[in-house]
Formats: structure tokens, sequence, C-alpha cells
């Protein structure tokens, strides 16, 4: 029933956990989210059972055990382990993402086994972030010599501001029904564009200065619906599968989008480099351009050209 990757269920409620939810579920089980978004950091570095740390004997030693922003915790299995302050949940997966009305949200997975991603891994519904385990701040009242003490999934969800909101209905696919994710449908009767870069910020307004209403993320297509000139940027206004619409910025000559789709009819006939040429020579240009057959039937032909000889070709 709980997405996440397989079947689970709820062990503690946001209600009682307050800013999250955990879920139980096989240890060592797969753990995927619902939606898309961007791995934005991870922690991976502590090894399930051996790295587990019982909260109450953390809780009840935290004065003494805090140093700094380090904490010398003594593991389940009596193994000395430094844990910095963000490291207290084990290992971890961050996810940015976005909700059911386009806003930004945090995906936070914590107490893996494995990390299966990296930062910078765009991650969808299909991707395995990683596997349940105990590593971190667990609580459980299985035999410290059982492998899977404490094992489960800490499910965190925060806005922009950093909120905690409640994350039942992200760990639930079945609830969720309106959360809609970039289809990258291409159309080709639309000037669209092509992200060639790891992530570009949509705003509000054609300006850097405007408010940041999310991100597009490499080799997602968009429709163009307008297209904005400024000195350094084009800014192309879209609308996204998540509902969120603004513009994208595109910094001029440097390849953060692809244009694709443009219609052929707009492009030019013959591209004759301006600056190469006299204004009196210009009036002249027209009649050097050489027809050098008509084409009776449509079919593929081979041409032999001595180096320098340039081709022109009258379209019908
Ligand atoms: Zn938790």
């Amino acid at each position: 029933m709980i997405y996440l990757g397989s079947n689970r269920i709820v062990t503690q409620d946001y209600a009682s956990h307050k800013y999250a939810e955990d879920y139980a579920g096989n240890h060592g089980s797969i753990i995927k989210m619902y939606g898309r978004g961007k791995v934005i950091k991870i922690v991976n570095k502590f090894k399930s059972h051996e790295h587990s740390i019982n909260y109450n004997t953390f809780l009840n030693n935290q004065s003494k055990w805090k140093d700094g922003n380090i904490y010398h915790c003594t593991s389940i299995t009596g193994t000395k382990v430094d844990m910095n302050y963000d490291e207290l949940g084990g290992n971890q997966v961050y996810v940015e993402t976005y909700g059911e009305r386009g806003e930004l949200l945090t995906f936070h997975f914590a107490h893996l086994d494995t990390v299966s991603v990296k930062v910078g891994d765009i991650v969808d519904s299909n991707t395995i972030l990683g596997t349940q385990g105990n590593t971190g701040l667990v609580l459980s009242n299985k035999s410290t010599s059982d492998k899977t003490y404490g094992s489960h999934v800490h499910f965190e969800i925060r806005n922009k501001d950093g909120v905690a909101i409640n994350p039942r209905n992200y760990a639930n696919a079945n609830i969720v029904t309106n959360y809609q994710t970039q289809t990258n449908q291409i159309d080709k009767d639309k000037k669209q564009f092509k992200v060639m870069v790891d992530s570009i910020n949509i705003r509000n307004e054609p300006n850097t200065s405007s408010k940041i209403l999310g991100a597009v993320y490499l080799n997602e297509v968009y429709t163009i619906l307008e297209e904005v000139d400024s000195n350094e940027y084009t800014w192309y206004k879209i609308l996204t599968g998540r509902n969120v619409s603004g513009f994208v910025a595109s910094k001029k000559n440097a390849n953060w989008v692809e244009i694709m789709n443009v219609n052929e009819d707009i492009k030019p006939d013959i591209e004759v480099p301006d600056e190469e040429i006299k204004e009196e020579e210009k009036e002249n240009i027209v009649v050097k351009y050489k027809l050098l057959f008509t084409c009776k039937k449509s079919g593929m032909y081979y041409l032999n050209l001595n180096a320098g000889e340039e081709l022109y070709i009258k379209e019908k």
C-alpha cells in the first residue's frame, strides 16, 4: 500500500513523530519515490547494524557525547562511531522535487542500508534510491544481536522555507492523483527546447531578480510559449507538466538549451556572410547564383566538385 518501493506499514505517524513518518518494510528492501526529482545531497558512509545507535541511549548521553558538532557515539555492537549532526540519520538521500501544486519540496530518506544514487542524479519512480537499513539513530524492541534491529525508512518532507509537511500522500502513490511530472513530449508542430545543462531556474518574470518558481532539468523538453530577448539572455516562457508557468533563461552563446522543431520555412535559403561582402557587391550577388540543373525526378545525385568550388542550387 505505501509506495516507497514495496509494501510498508506506518510505525510512527506524523502526529507523533512531529516532522516525519517512519515506515517498516523488509530490511534491505528497495526504496523508490513517487514522481521525479534531483538528488541534491547524500550521506553514504555507515554500515547497517555496525553503525546503529540506540535512540534512547543517544538521548540519555547527548550532552556527554556532544563535542562541537560531532557526536562520539557507541553503536549497539559496541563500535565507536563519530557522527556530525546531519549524519544522525545514518545513510541518507535528499531529493529536490515538486508537490501537487508545483511547489518546491525536499524529500529526505534516512537510515538506509545502501545508497544507489549520487548527487546530481535525476530520479523518478523507476529509480531505486537505496535499500532500507538501520544506520544512525534507530529504536527497536528487537535484540541488539538481530541484524534488522530498528530497520525502517524515515521519510521527511520540507518545503522551500524548511517547514516540515506530512509525507503520507507522497509515500502512498494511490492517494496522490494529481501529481504530474514532466512528460518530455516532442511536438513537431511547435517550437521547443531541450535542456542541455543540469538545471535552469524557472522565474516569475524574464529577469534574474524575479522569484524562482522551480527548475527545469537536463534532457527535459518544453514548448516555447513566448520569447523575450535581453542583453545577456534569451528568456523562454514555458508551462511545465507540474503546472508551473514561468520564464527559463538561456545565456547567449552558451548552450544551455537546444532549440528544436524550427519550421524549415523560416530558415534562410542561402546564408551569405554579410561582413565579407562590400556594399557595392551586394546588388550583384544574385546573378552569381548558378542554376546547375533542373531536377526531373526525385532521388539522390552525385556531383564531382573541385576544391574551392561553391555549389548553389535554386530551389523550386
Ligand atoms: Zn523517523
